[in-house]
């Protein structure tokens, strides 16, 4: 299997950069997860390296959300490997589990349904502290508590509150300073901020690559945003039903994306520059995402893709390496990266389905940011 890694560029607009060391934090290797007949993710291959953020980007429906939930273990992965910080935690038992959920923490998208109604916040926060039995008196642990809610920009009384008293905003503020309790070396944030209201999401993700900066842990951010992506990653991945079709440095795929599917995507990213917003035209694919009971045939993008040619549907496309970065499936792209591109190459042919199906925008303090999936 072809690990899916790539250099990071830096661009100006991009926070702070943070020093991403060689070592990989995470190391997903033929990742494989099927629900029944489902083959929600089959054969990720995927590193990400230490204090660097990697975007895993695609349509709802794509695995991009499975593929975290069995990085930390919430699902048991049918095949391949997950290995953190070198160590194997693909079947690890309940007990050896308790190591491990310290090392990976996750923030998922709806704060209100992760965090226990029945808790006060300083309990919701300190929880990792008493699930990995910390010693750690009653005065210490109140304070590492009260220090935890200030790094997300939380008033120590918080503590005192249920979740139902806070904003949405306050509540991922929470859940964030739980997920960070453990000082895990690699954070999942599952669509951290698509859940909230549009004039707190650039705040919320301000909060995150502040925290990422100081910090330095590693993270996935998941996400259909790609505004976000653009603004906070280093490194995209572009999942497309339940496999990676293009793995790239953030500018490199900004600036040369060689997957039809990371072109459809990008074209329908909205720009922050009104006149060149609208002289664009979004590429539209015909057809929805088909089914992960019954992927296509050869490469799974052919049903939809504007330039498939016939091998498309019989063979299936290797991620290989290609140009001078990144890693790319399509039989079309050649060795030193050229290949076609569907923005300016093909007029779609039957365009029922836009690949931007839902919009919500959120400001930052670099670009716009909607969803674009
Ligand atoms: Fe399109 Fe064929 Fe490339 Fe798949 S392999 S993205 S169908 S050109």
């Amino acid at each position: 299997m072809t690990p899916a890694s790539v250099q990071t560029a830096q661009s100006a607009s991009h926070p702070e950069p943070t020093t991403a060391g060689d070592d990989p934090v995470l190391e997903l290797e033929g990742l494989v997860m099927h629900f029944g007949p489902v083959r929600a993710v089959d054969g990720v291959s995927l590193r990400i390296r230490k204090g660097q953020v990697t975007a895993l980007v695609g349509e709802s429906g794509s695995g991009k959300s499975t593929v975290g939930r069995c990085i930390v273990r919430l699902v048991e992965p049918t095949d391949g490997a997950v290995r953190l910080g070198g160590t194997d935690v693909t079947h690890l038992s309940r007990k050896e589990l308790r190591q491990h959920r310290r090392d990976v923490s996750i923030v998922f998208q709806d704060p209100a349904g992760s965090l226990d109604p029945r808790m006060l916040v300083g309990e919701v926060v300190g929880e990792p502290l008493r699930l990995q039995a910390t010693r750690l008196n009653r005065r210490e642990r109140s304070e590492r508590i009260q220090e935890s809610l200030r790094r997300v920009g939380l008033r120590p009384e918080v503590a005192e509150r249920y979740p139902h008293e806070l904003s949405g905003g306050q509540r991922q503020r929470v859940s964030l300073a739980r997920a960070l309790m453990s000082e895990p070396s690699l954070l999942v944030a599952d669509e951290p901020t698509s859940a909230l209201d549009v004039s707190v999401q650039a705040a919320v993700l301000n909060l995150l690559a502040d925290l990422q900066r100081d910090i330095g842990f590693a993270c996935l951010f998941i996400t259909h945003d790609l505004s976000a992506v653009e603004y906070l990653a280093d490194e995209i991945a572009v999942m497309y039903l339940g496999q990676l079709v293009e793995v790239g440095s953030r500018g490199e795929i900004f600036a040369h994306p060689r997957h039809p599917y990371t072109q459809a995507l990008l074209s329908a990213a909205p720009v922050a520059d009104p006149d060149k917003q609208r002289a664009r035209t979004p590429v539209l694919l015909g057809d929805d995402l088909p089914s992960a009971m019954d992927p296509p045939s050869g490469c799974r993008f052919h049903t939809r893709c504007p330039v498939a040619v016939p091998r498309c549907a019989e063979e299936v496309p290797v991620l290989r390496s290609v140009g001078d970065g990144g890693t790319v499936a399509c039989h079309l792209v050649e060795q030193d990266g050229t290949g076609p591109d569907i923005r300016t190459d093909a007029a779609p042919a039957a365009t029922t389905t836009a690949t931007s199906t839902t919009s919500t925008s959120t400001s930052t303090s670099t670009s716009t940011s909607e969803s674009l999936t």
